[in-house]
């Protein structure tokens, strides 16, 4: 796989950023699989979650944990999940590790006792929205929101398959959120972005990749969050996060949050041993960063999460 040579030199000097290791990740074809269960329906009794088909049954000792996550496992191969009932009856979500760095973000940011108001803005497919669902009291509201009308079917299944009656879809242009002042206690946006993160699963996102798009992403990316912050009530938490690499869609975003909304950073407390990298704020996972010991694998999607309430 070529890598745009414009992208590798925008991102040396990144906080963790090892060119040849980042190549050699990239050029070694492995893919990391990893799911998370869902807490209603997974019967860890059982001693098998994913079924597959009867050859591909996965023992739970195949299973590893995702150590930011309580719910969430690397595994071991890739199974057919079309053939698996337990996928279709929403007793698991396949989501990348990095992704379920959301729930650092909201344990650590929230009282996730009480009842919250939680608005997903970028939601389609549901990946965020239903781990919001596992972790949300249940008489708080999760308000799931996808601008694509093309996507918004798949994100309803997700969601009625998770099985928790406290969501609601919704099909919007995020700049309809801003009547609702000050309605929402937290806001995640799963950005749309330029998509390097993506390059590993989907080689022909490399030929789409222009620095030109990475600019308008951010440009974009700052107007969907300029169009949801009056939603957000005082004191109240975003979560931003994109899969792209580029420091234009990720700390320099950032930045001017805290410089353009007066929006205030929440560290996150994380564990040395996970290979998350505390960067401007936010926190990257790159692909080259090993785990430790326990775990082989490495989440190789870049995550850029910020907690950030509003001065
Ligand atoms: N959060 C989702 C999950 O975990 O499954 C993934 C979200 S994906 C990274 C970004 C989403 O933003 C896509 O569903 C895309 O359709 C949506 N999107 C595209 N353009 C948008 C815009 N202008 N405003 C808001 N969302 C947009």
């Amino acid at each position: 796989m070529e890598l745009p040579l414009a992208l590798l030199s925008s991102l040396k000097g990144l906080p963790g950023y090892d060119e040849s290791a980042f190549l050699a990740v990239h050029q070694s074809g492995e893919q990391v699989t990893s799911v998370r269960v869902n807490p209603l329906k997974w019967n860890s009794a059982n001693g098998i979650m994913i079924t597959g088909d009867d050859e591909q049954s996965l023992p739970e000792t195949a299973l590893r944990p995702v150590p930011w996550t309580s719910n969430g496992y690397y595994i071991d191969k890739r199974p057919s999940f079309t053939f698996d009932p337990f996928f279709h009856a929403g007793a698991y979500y396949v989501q990348e590790a990095s992704s379920m760095f959301l729930e650092q973000a909201m344990m650590q940011g929230t009282d996730l006792t009480k009842p919250l108001r939680v608005l997903d803005a970028c939601a389609a497919p549901g990946g965020k929205s239903t781990h919001l669902l596992s972790l949300l009291s249940p008489d708080s509201l999760l308000v799931s929101n996808e601008v694509i009308k093309a996507r918004v079917n798949i994100l309803r299944d997700n969601l009625s398959k998770w099985g928790h009656a406290n969501q609601v879809v919704t099909q919007s242009d995020p700049r309809f959120f801003s009547t609702l002042e000050n309605y929402f206690d937290v806001i995640v946006v799963d950005a749309p972005c330029s998509g390097s993160g993506l390059f590993r699963k989907d080689e022909d996102a490399v030929a789409e990749w222009s620095e030109q798009h990475v600019i308008l992403c951010a440009q974009r990316q700052q107007r969907i969050l300029s169009d949801l912050l009056p939603a957000l009530r005082p004191g109240g938490l975003l979560i931003y996060s994109t899969c792209s690499y580029s420091s234009e869609e990720d700390e320099s975003v950032l930045h001017w949050l805290e410089h353009e909304h007066e929006m205030r950073i929440v560290p996150l407390k994380t564990d040395p041993a996970w290979g998350v990298i505390p960067s401007g704020g936010g926190y990257r996972f790159w692909p080259h960063h090993t785990k430790g010991k326990d775990y082989s694998w490495l989440p190789w999607k870049k995550q850029q999460i910020l907690p950030a309430i509003p001065g």
